[in-house]
């Protein structure tokens, strides 16, 4: 069964074909469905004109301009529902375009998801009576993706309804009926029950799932007149009587015809009447009856030529006229005939490829945007993985150099404390723990170098070796204690009489060197001398015990005893034991004469000598 969409010559034609068009017929059933209730004055007048405007086109026209005049107090919601009324006022009256305009505003405002659906559904059906089928199915494909959230039942309705007309218009009846079934649990309004049948029906022939004597004809048929819907009913009989002729039925499809036609002529719905003329005409063709078959073949065609752009029923009824000037031998009237069916029965073809074409390109464009998106998404994804991955990286890199900065500070860390370690260790090896002057290895070792520079420059260098005189006695008598506080008394004194440059190890257990550098016999004999003097006063009230204290000297020279250290050692302590034989308390040079000469000088003091 085709639409009645035809494309009429005159303008003025076209307005009242498409206004009179069957989708909009079946729309505006449906509209008469929906409604709801709304608060304010202007909200209630609008939803008043908008049920009134399939009934009473001129009253609905009459109250939108009455509402027009207070267009300042209408609020936002109310300016967008007038808005809509606008487009679909436009449309009825043949202005296709602008009407679709109007509704295309409201799509891009910030109206409701109601309205937004309203207005996507009315474009639809606009584009289907302008046959712009490719930008019906994007409007229809849109208008459908919310089908599932959407709320309001009678815009279901209105969804899934425009879906099946629009798809059984296209051809597409596998879709057609697959909202067609779905309306028809959707509702339960009898009209709409109605109208749910009729695709269904209308899908299911086309696509052979139903026969001419199938029940679903009756049923749905019972259906639209106890609705009484009429042209919805003689549309259904149409589509059975087209099966009926198709199985070479004639007379079944004319009883059909007939007995439904004086229903549907009180109605006076032209493209369907045309419809019906034209079904006859073939009928009777097959029957045999040519005359009958003429007439009402003359009527279809009268009908069919400026009612609407129904190829399908316009050859049929062609066909018939063609058949019969040819029949009678009316060559100019039979070709004429045959002229208008080769044209319409193109028209025909014309217009399935356009629609499958049309199909077929949204299919594909959409198909194509899926995988845009799918493309889009995979770039999306990869883009994220980098980021992660650069996050990742950065995150190792700082892991990396934070353990790093923890290795270097523990290299540090361990480097200072061995290097305080080895500066202990050497401190320990380097000084003597009771004393802290030089022990007498390191004194050894830093007396070679000594020797060794001073003998490369030729300098001389005295040895001054001493030694505490009765010093066991000390320890015996004093303590321990007491001798350890003597041993640390004269390093001290002894130290306070070095020079910067001298050396002073103690080399055994109370006995002392110093290695005097630049400096000759004479000059250290006289060092050894004020050291013994200030040993032999130092106030040992201090130690706990009073008590004497003298040391015995020993004074050599490079000159004498060269640059050794065993050597000048050797011949100071030589003269230091001379020095302990000759009386103890003196200082003694390793050069004899010089010495004996000198020895007297400091003789031990009556006293000192009792003490020990
Ligand atoms: P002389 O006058 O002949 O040198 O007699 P002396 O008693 O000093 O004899 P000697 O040199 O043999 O005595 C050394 C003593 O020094 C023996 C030892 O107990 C003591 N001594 C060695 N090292 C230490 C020390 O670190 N502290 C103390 N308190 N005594 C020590
Ligand atoms: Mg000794
Ligand atoms: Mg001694």
């Amino acid at each position: 069964m085709k639409m009645n969409l035809m494309k009429t010559n005159s303008p003025e034609m076209m307005k009242q074909s498409i206004a009179n068009s069957l989708f909009r017929h079946i729309i505006l059933l449906l509209l008469l469905a929906t409604g709801s209730t709304f608060a304010s004055d202007f909200m209630s007048q609008l939803q008043a004109a908008d049920i009134v405007r399939s009934s009473n086109p001129s009253l609905f026209s009459s109250k939108l301009a009455a509402i027009r005049k207070h267009l300042p107090e209408l609020s936002t919601n109310e300016l967008l529902y007038l808005q809509y009324l606008t487009g679909y006022e436009l449309a009825f009256n043949g202005e296709i375009l602008a009407g679709v305009e109007q509704y295309k505003e409201i799509l891009d405002s910030n109206a409701s998801n109601d309205l937004k659906l309203r207005a996507e559904l009315s474009i639809v059906n606009e584009y289907a009576i302008l046959k712009n089928w490719e930008d019906g199915l994007k409007y229809l494909s849109s208008a459908l993706k919310q089908k599932d959230s959407i709320t309001d039942q009678n815009l279901k309705v209105m969804s899934f309804t425009v879906a099946a007309l629009f798809y059984n218009a296209l051809g597409q009846y596998e879709l057609a009926r697959e909202y067609a079934e779905q309306l028809i649990n959707q509702t339960e309004l009898p009209r709409q029950k109605c109208l749910a049948s009729q695709l269904l029906v209308e899908s299911k022939s086309k696509l052979d799932e139903l026969s001419a004597t199938s029940d679903e004809f009756l049923a749905s048929k019972t259906q639209c007149n106890a609705a009484n819907e009429v042209v919805m009913a003689s549309i259904i009989v149409a589509t059975q009587a087209e099966l009926f002729l198709k199985d070479n039925q004639p007379k079944q499809a004319i009883k059909l015809l007939e007995a439904q036609f004086p229903e549907l002529q009180k109605v006076g719905y032209k493209t369907t009447i045309g419809v019906f003329y034209a079904l006859l005409s073939e009928a009777y063709w097959t029957l045999g009856q040519e005359k009958n078959a003429y007439n009402h073949a003359q009527k279809a065609v009268a009908i069919l030529k400026i009612q609407a752009p129904l190829n399908g029923p316009k050859t049929r009824a062609y066909k018939v006229l063609y058949e019969y000037y040819r029949s009678h031998g009316d060559d100019t009237a039979a070709l004429d005939a045959y002229i208008n069916y080769a044209e319409a029965d193109k028209a025909n073809l014309d217009e399935i490829k356009t629609k499958t074409m049309a199909y077929q390109l949204v299919q594909h464009q959409s198909i194509e945007q899926q995988n845009r998106i799918l493309l889009l998404n995979q770039q999306n994804r990869l883009l994220k993985l980098q980021q992660k991955l650069v996050e990742n990286e950065s995150r190792t890199q700082r892991d990396l150099i934070v353990a790093l900065m923890c290795v270097i500070a523990l290299l540090i860390f361990s480097a200072v404390q061995s290097w305080r370690n080895q500066r202990h260790f050497r401190k320990l090896a380097e000084y003597d723990g009771l004393t802290n002057i030089f022990s007498r290895a390191h004194f050894t070792a830093m007396a070679h170098q000594l020797l060794q520079h001073s003998q490369q420059h030729q300098e001389s260098v005295s040895c001054v070796m001493f030694d505490i005189d009765h010093f066991k006695q000390i320890n015996d008598s004093k303590g321990h204690k007491t001798g350890d506080w003597v041993l640390r008394n004269a390093a001290q004194s002894s130290r306070q009489l070095c020079r910067h440059n001298d050396l002073l190890g103690r080399v055994g257990g109370e006995e002392f060197c110093i290695l005097l550098p630049q400096t000759n016999l004479k000059q250290a004999k006289e060092m050894a001398e004020l050291l013994r003097q200030r040993l032999s006063t130092l106030y040992t009230s201090d130690s706990g015990y009073d008590f004497s204290l003298t040391a015995s000297f020993g004074v050599s020279d490079t000159i004498a005893s060269g640059y050794k250290l065993e050597g000048l050692m050797h011949d100071a302590d030589q003269a230091m034991y001379q020095a302990k034989s000759s009386g103890r308390n003196r200082v003694c040079c390793f050069v004899v004469n010089e010495c004996n000469s000198l020895e007297n000088e400091t003789p031990l003091t009556p006293s000192q000598s009792n003490q020990l």
